[in-house]
């Protein structure tokens, strides 16, 4: 069994963005980071993500609204982010309080500003195998974990379990489109699909992303195969000083000893999602400074 290590990876992408960032003359990308409210998860991942971006070289305007914020004045907010000069990438952490249309505020960022890529324009462009669009970060992050540890899709059963628009549905767009690196041959699971277990057993390459802890166990896995877990999980762990311990979808004990390589939780596919965001806050630049 071989370990995906994302952190060595994603390390590896911001070394590559960072060499690139100090060789842009003049003003260095901008990417605007809106976390509505104080949920305690997205408070670590925007600090994680501006972290990652002071480390490579890309400023970061963090917008912090109150989770009372309507939606009127959240798409407000876009606007002007969308109209700002000097803000190439837009974030917007999801999830949002309840009383905000997500879905709505994603489609309002300029699709060449939608660096989080969940808007219609750019998600349209992942079925259109269309690479001058923004992947969304999660799914992008899977592919080139995918890539980096030599695993190529071409031939192989990729199961996906779930659906979301998040990661299983745009997961499974990448790995079926036609081009090097993809090309498998996709099935997509989801809380409707029937006998879950055969088609997981088929999988060459099975990606989990259905926010059930440690759901995959060993019986539903081929030997050989390849796992990606996309699963971050919060468990009860009185013997944590938080309270808690993070664990992905796949049980990792019992499947990793029959995987031919699998990703862990933490350290596996979350630094990969920060760091396609980088990358494509960079993209995002080159695309405007080529435009103007
Ligand atoms: P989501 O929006 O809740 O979607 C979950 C999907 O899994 C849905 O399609 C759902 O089916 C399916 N599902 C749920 N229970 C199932 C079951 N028992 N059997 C089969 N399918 C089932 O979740 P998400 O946003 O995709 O996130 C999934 C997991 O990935 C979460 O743990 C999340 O924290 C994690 N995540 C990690 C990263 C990262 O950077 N590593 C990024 C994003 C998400 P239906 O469609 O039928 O409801």
């Amino acid at each position: 069994m071989e370990l995906i290590d994302g952190n060595r990876i994603a390390a590896a992408i911001a070394a590559e963005l960072k060499q690139k960032v100090s060789a842009l003359p003049g003003r260095k990308p901008c990417i605007a980071l809106v976390r509505v409210g104080e949920d305690p998860a997205s408070v670590s991942y925007v600090r994680k993500k501006e972290k990652t971006a002071e480390e490579i070289g890309i400023s970061s305007r963090v917008i912090l609204p109150p989770a009372t914020i309507s939606q009127a004045e959240l798409l407000t907010l876009i606007d002007q982010l969308n109209a700002d000069e000097g803000v190439d990438g837009i974030l917007v952490q999801s999830p949002l309080p309840k009383q905000l249309d997500e879905l709505q505020i994603f489609r309002r960022i300029a699709p060449g500003k939608d660096v989080d890529g969940l808007g219609t324009m750019n998600l349209g462009k992942v079925a259109q195998d269309d690479d001058t669009g923004f992947v969304s970060c999660t799914p992008a992050g899977i592919m080139e974990l995918l890539a980096r540890s030599g695993v190529d899709l071409k031939g192989k059963h990729v199961v996906v379990l779930g659906r979301s628009l998040l990661v299983g549905k745009p997961v499974a767009l990448l790995a079926l489109q036609k081009k090097s690196g993809a090309n498998g041959t996709v099935t997509v699971c989801h809380s409707g699909t029937a006998n879950l277990a055969v088609l997981t057993r088929q999988a060459d390459v099975l990606i989990a992303a259905i926010g059930r802890p440690e759901f995959v166990t060993a019986d539903m896995v081929k030997p050989g195969a390849v796992i990606i877990d996309v699963g971050i999980n919060r468990v009860a762990d009185a013997s944590k000083k938080t309270g808690y311990r993070l664990t992905g979808d796949v049980h990792f004990p019992s499947v990793a000893p029959l995987a031919a390589k699998i990703t862990p939780v933490p350290g596996g596919v979350g630094p990969m999602t920060v760091a396609m965001l980088m990358k494509n806050t960079v993209k995002a630049f080159e695309q405007r400074s080529q435009r103007s």
